[in-house]
Order: structure tokens, then sequence, then C-alpha cells
């Protein structure tokens, strides 16, 4: 059995050795082999050269350097498309995320085959209220949205057996939102709690803009719901169309004198229904032609059974 520790770094020099000698005490006594693959991610301080004075360490080390910064989550599609183990966990470098935590991952998936994949979340995060506000709007209005489920606090601190890895490693979509993958692809996902740690070196890389734009990430990412909006109003407007046009004849069969005022509030309303409408079927087959320009596999098999009825030569 071997596990592998995929480890994105962005601007973390002072954390490597850190979280090396960590890990090596950590793992002295696990009793099977890993690796740990760093991925540099376009780090602008001395990560890499940090990471290069590892690899005369005893503990097989994989460093995959970016060209450029790319962000944690392309980082960890490299990641894993490297990594090697039966098992493998996805942990920061900063040391937030524990190292014998994630061996306690390792011990639950191989005492219990029914999980294929350990995920920590954060019960309290120690984030402020405005933070928190906003973290828990997001998580309301994408689960109401989407058919994939968003659970709150999860983080990319997780560990997987080899099949799922490969399921998310054949999602090949460039706009990845992790989270979502890992709960796309099915299987059986145990959720344990954790605390962060407070980071060893440096800070953050996550301002609040940078948050914004990754919450619109996984919102657009799963759902093209918004593309209907336009069916909605444009229906909406046709109503009122129809509601004026009845009570204007009502009004005009009374008496009513009939002014270019009301002709102009019913062109208004159901030319622009129409427009709206139209809008709404273009949304409809862009969002087929957006879904399927993801290419994500259209079923993801867990395992193939067969019994011994079956020849080497049928497959
Ligand atoms: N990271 C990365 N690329 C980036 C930003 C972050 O590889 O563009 C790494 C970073 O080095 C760390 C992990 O992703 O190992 C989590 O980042 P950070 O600690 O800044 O996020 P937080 O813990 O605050 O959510
Ligand atoms: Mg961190």
């Amino acid at each position: 059995m071997k596990l592998s520790l995929v480890v994105p770094c962005f601007n973390e020099e002072e954390n490597i050795p850190l979280f090396y000698s960590r890990v090596k005490s950590d793992f002295k006594n696990a009793g099977f082999d890993y690796e740990i693959v760093f991925v540099n991610d376009g780090s602008r301080d001395g990560t890499l050269r940090e990471l290069k004075k590892l690899l005369a360490g005893e503990i097989p080390v994989k460093i995959v350097s970016f060209s450029r910064n790319f962000g944690k989550e392309s980082a960890m599609y490299a990641g894993l498309e490297n990594s090697s183990g039966d098992y493998v966990t996805i942990i920061d470098a900063d040391l937030q995320q524990s190292p014998a935590l994630a061996l306690e991952m390792v011990r639950t998936l191989d005492s219990k085959p029914e999980y294929d994949c350990i995920a920590a979340y954060q019960e309290n995060r120690g984030e402020n209220k405005a933070l928190v506000f906003f973290k828990d709007g997001f998580y309301k209005l994408i689960n109401k949205f989407t058919d994939t489920e968003f659970r709150q606090g999860a983080s990319d601190f997780r560990t997987f057996r080899r099949p799922m890895v490969e399921a998310v490693l054949s999602m090949g979509e460039y706009f990845r939102f992790s989270k979502g993958l890992f709960s796309w692809v099915g299987f059986n996902t145990k959720f344990i709690p954790y605390t962060a740690a407070e980071r060893a070196k440096g800070e953050s890389k996550w301002s609040f803009f940078k948050l914004f734009r990754y919450a619109l990430e996984g919102f657009f990412g799963y759902t093209t719901a918004p593309l209907r909006i336009a069916g909605i109003a444009g229906g909406l407007s046709l109503l009122g169309f129809l509601v004026y046009l009845i009570f204007t004849i009502v009004r005009c069969a009374r008496g009513a004198e009939y002014t270019s005022g009301n002709s102009a509030v019913m062109l208004i309303l159901a030319i622009g229904g129409v427009n709206l409408i139209c809008l709404w079927l273009i949304g409809e087959y862009l969002a087929r032609t957006y879904i399927q320009g993801k290419g994500r596999p259209i079923y993801i098999a867990k395992e193939i059974i067969k019994n011994d009825r079956y020849g080497e030569n049928n497959g």
C-alpha cells in the first residue's frame, strides 16, 4: 500500500521545511510507503529552492514546478495527475491541516472499505462574521440551484482511493471548482470535522475578491439556471400584455377612449416579452453547448463485476 501526499505551494518558502519535518515525524511509524508530490504554483519566492533541497532527503519527493501561477485548482489537478499512490491526500503546505490527521484518514479508509474518500470540514471557522455570512449565503444559493451537493465548510483536505482520483482526473474542464467535482463524481465520502490551525508562516493567498470570483466559479460551473431568467421575465411580460389588453378592452367597452398610450404599453410588453423568450431559447441551446463543452464523462463506474465464466478473450 502506498500513499501520495499532494501539496500545492504558492510562495511557501518558510513553510516547506516545516511541513517536510512534520510529515517525517508524523509518518515515522506509519507502516506503509508514501511519497510527497509538491506542486510549485509559480512561486515568486524561494519555494522551488527549498523544495529542491528536499530531494536529498529519504522520503520520495516529486516536484511539479509550474511556469507561472495557475492557481490552487490547477495545482491540485497537476498533483493528482502526478501521484501514484493507492491513496492520495491533498493537503496544504502551511500546516493549517495536520499531516497526523491525514494519517488518520488513511487508517480509516484502510479499515472501512465502504468509503472511497475521507474529507475534512471545518465546524467552527474562526473567520469574521461578514465572511461567514457571505459563505452561508453562497452555500444556500448553490445548493438550491444545482443537483451537486456542496457541503458547507468542506475543504480540499481529503484522502481518496485511487479510483476516485482517476474519476476526478477524467473531468478535464478548464474552469475547475474541485469541491464540486469531488461531489459530482459520486462515490462515498465520509466527512470528519477538523479545526484549522494557524498558518505556520506567511499569509493566506485568498483575498475577499478572489473568494468572490471562486464562488462565482462554483455557481456558474454547476448550474445553467440563470440562462432561464430571461424566459421567466419574458413570460411575465407577455402575461402583463394579456392582462393589460383585457383591461383596455373592458375599459373601452365601458366608453373610455382608446389612446396611443394604450398601444405603446401593449407594444412594449408584447415585443419585450417576445424578445426575452427568444433570448431564453438561445440560452437553452447555449446551456447544452456549455455542458457538452465541459466534456464530462457520461457515467463513472465504481467497479465492473464479472464472474469467472468471463473468458480472458471476452475482455
Ligand atoms: N496555493 C496555491 N496556489 C495559489 C494559492 C494558494 O498552490 O494560487 C496553495 C498555498 O500555497 C497553500 C494552499 O494552496 O498550500 C492553501 O492556500 P492558503 O493557505 O493561502 O489558503 P487558506 O488556507 O487561507 O484557505
Ligand atoms: Mg492556509
